[in-house]
């Protein structure tokens, strides 16, 4: 018997409209646990490197976690992994609500598409019963019309709905896939979506999920809980509201935005407004944040309610969650009335908030600069707003400069040229990045920026603060009862850090200390990824539920798999190892592993340089952040060493 996964993957070739139910290796489990970590297997074995994002050859891979459907709060994540047309690496976006639990409860881990449909097509995964049918009159549909329509359809209103808007389907770099109360939005996921022709993926399960040891399991899971519970009422203090507790920011209860708004840049992420956020607003604001969010919402078994539905007269209802809310706002230099209402349209197109309202900014910048001209922008809007909602159905029509914008700034810059590419400062690995453009370089923020390959914001964060507690009081009661910490040390190494001086930023935390603090970072977010849990519960916040030394027992109990915290390190190593290896394999190098330009006003070539070194060493890669032989023979992954060599990646030396 299999326990925690279900053991069998859905296989479907939309070129010849097949679908096999196929079961898979426990072996693999062993070495990846599930999610992410098999999903980057899958494209290492069975997507040749040279494959571009809109061949039929590319996989779309819709993963559960390991833990998906067990009974561990958060454990809800749909893991959705392709080559990025966005970025030609390796895309691995998540989406929380209950689409993943109801897959497993459905009797899969995984739905891997391969080939494209000749015909708009959507699926229904009914249990044992799986079908590819015609979507020809959802074509041009919003996301959530088309998840409405289709539970009508098939007179199932539990069914869970994966969908594309008209972004995905005209192949939109920033196309997301929404599903409910989450989506999957950044690196192109939808796109790819669109190019196979699929619509949407409705999924109903009535099955159990079986555990190896229960009565332990569920032990953990009331912990877990009754922990959420004691630190709800025990918020970190000393920083942001946003930060102190769990979840994913709590940005739909916050009324409160004077450190986004002041902060973070406006515009297509180049001006900061210091003195924007005054008493007058904030009141205006909080009437319209009041009054359109009828409900805060959850995903699958989670407390949090990180997301809202929004209702904003006239338009139809849809959920909101995070930095979404201020990102339309900022671009456009706005109201938070205008951000709600236009995020409405977007979510119903499907497109991703961040980089999104960055590429209208870009356009209407380079319009100011003359490099974009009145014949582009013919019949748009005069006033900012107005100018928005002209950019966004033009870009998710793909109709005039709208083609060129739906490839994100990066590649819309190249083929607009005239100097465009000097608008486009705010990407990394070639995807807009947060606006944020900061002082004084952080060596572990600028560690996890550059090298992240999940490129979404929480990409920077972690369960080590952000910046040093002013007085030593304040750290010391902080690390009193940190009890998620991997190793004593890091205690030290927070008590140490000043705001000024010899022990600050940049220079402190040291190389090697950053190197540490990062691992650490990173270790949560893929363990998060391969088991499905939020990481609003685990890699993101400041003193999670989730962490190195609980989660063992929760993998152990749930699989029955031998786990202890060494042996979780080590699949979390060959995880990492395996998915640098697949972005090496299609060029990924030391050159692009940098953050935009501009994005601290002062920077510091050597320190940056030596930091990389550090990083690469620690992982055990070379110079160019290629793993090495040794490396890879170390985590079991002599194959992919084999390969490389072949290649002349790894010199045989
Ligand atoms: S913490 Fe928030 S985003 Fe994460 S699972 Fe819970 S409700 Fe969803």
């Amino acid at each position: 018997m299999r326990y925690a996964e279900t053991g069998y993957n859905l296989e479907i070739d939309l070129s010849r409209g097949s679908i096999e139910r196929v079961e898979t290796d426990p072996k693999l489990t062993e070495l990846h646990l599930g999610g992410l970590g098999t999903n980057t297997k899958i494209l290492w074995d069975r997507v040749p490197p040279e494959t571009e994002p809109f061949s039929p050859d590319n996989l779309l891979v819709f993963s559960t976690g390991l833990l998906c459907g067990t009974p561990a709060p958060g454990a809800n994540r749909t893991i959705v992994t392709t080559y990025s047309p966005q970025t030609l690496l390796m895309g691995y976006s998540m989406m929380g609500g209950f689409w993943a639990p109801e897959l497993k409860y459905a009797g899969y881990d995984k739905v891997i598409f391969r080939g494209k449909s000749p015909n708009l097509i959507y699926v229904w995964i009914n249990n044992d019963k799986v079908e590819i049918r015609d979507a020809s009159h959802l074509r041009g549909k919003g996301a959530g019309e088309t998840a409405d329509l289709i539970r009508q359809e098939l007179k199932e209103p539990k069914a869970q709905v994966a969908a594309i808007g008209l972004a995905g389907e005209n192949r939109v770099y920033m196309a997301s896939v929404e599903q409910g109360r989450s989506s999957a939005s950044r690196l192109g996921i939808g796109a790819v979506m669109g190019d196979k022709g699929i619509k949407a993926i409705a999924v109903r399960g009535t099955k159990d999920i079986n555990l190896a040891r229960p009565a332990e399991f569920i032990k953990l899971c009331n912990e877990v809980l009754q922990y959420i519970k004691a630190r709800e009422q025990k918020p970190v203090p000393g920083v942001m509201p946003i930060l102190a507790g769990l979840g994913s920011p709590a940005e739909m209860k916050l009324v409160d935005e004077e450190w986004h708004t002041q902060n973070f840049m406006w515009g297509n992420a180049r001006e900061r407004k210091r003195d924007y956020w005054n008493k007058q607003i904030e009141e205006k604001w909080k009437e319209t944040q009041e009054t359109v969010r009828t409900r805060l919402i959850s995903c699958y078994n989670c407390p949090m309610k990180c997301g809202a539905l929004i209702s904003v007269p006239g338009i139809s209802t849809y959920m909101m969650k995070c930095f979404s809310k201020l990102t339309y706002t900022m671009a456009a230099f706005s109201d938070l009335d205008f951000g709600f209402r236009i995020a409405q349209r977007a979510t119903e197109y499907g497109v991703d908030g961040f980089s999104t309202p960055q590429v209208m900014a870009f356009a209407v910048e380079l319009k100011e600069a003359g490099i974009l001209t009145d014949a582009d922008f013919a019949g748009c809007p005069s006033d900012s707003e107005g100018r928005f909602y002209w950019l966004l159905d033009r870009i998710v029509r793909r109709e005039g400069i709208g083609d060129m914008l739906a490839n994100g700034t990066y590649w819309a810059a190249q083929q607009i040229g005239k100097g465009a590419e000097a608008y486009a400062h705010n990407n990394i690995k070639k995807h807009e990045q947060l606006p944020l453009k900061l002082g004084m370089l952080n060596p572990v923020y600028f560690l996890m920026y550059s090298t992240g390959e999940k490129i979404n914001i929480t990409q920077i964060e972690g369960q080590f603060p952000q910046a040093p507690f002013p007085t030593m009081e304040e750290r010391e009661d902080f690390v009193k009862d940190w009890i998620q910490v991997p190793d004593e040390k890091f205690k030290q190494y927070l008590l140490d850090w000043e705001m000024r001086g010899e022990r600050s930023n940049p220079y402190y935390p040291t190389v090697d200390m950053s190197v540490d603090i990062v691992d650490w970072q990173e270790m949560m977010h893929y363990i998060d990824d391969a088991l499905g849990v939020c990481a609003g519960l685990s890699a993101f916040p400041l003193k999670p539920p989730y962490h190195i030394h609980n989660y063992p027992a929760f993998i152990s109990s749930a699989t029955g798999i031998d786990m202890d915290e060494a042996g979780l390190k080590q699949v979390y190593k060959r995880n990492r190892t395996l998915l640098r290896a697949v972005n090496v394999r299609r060029g990924l190098r030391r050159a692009d592993e940098k953050p935009p330009e501009d994005h601290w006003k002062k920077r510091f070539p050597e320190l940056e340089a030596k930091l990389l070194d550090a990083y690469y060493k620690f992982k055990g890669w070379d110079h160019q952040g290629i793993p090495t032989k040794e490396t890879l023979q170390e985590l079991d992954l002599a194959y992919i060493a084999e390969d490389l060599e072949q290649r002349g990646i790894i010199k045989n030396e």
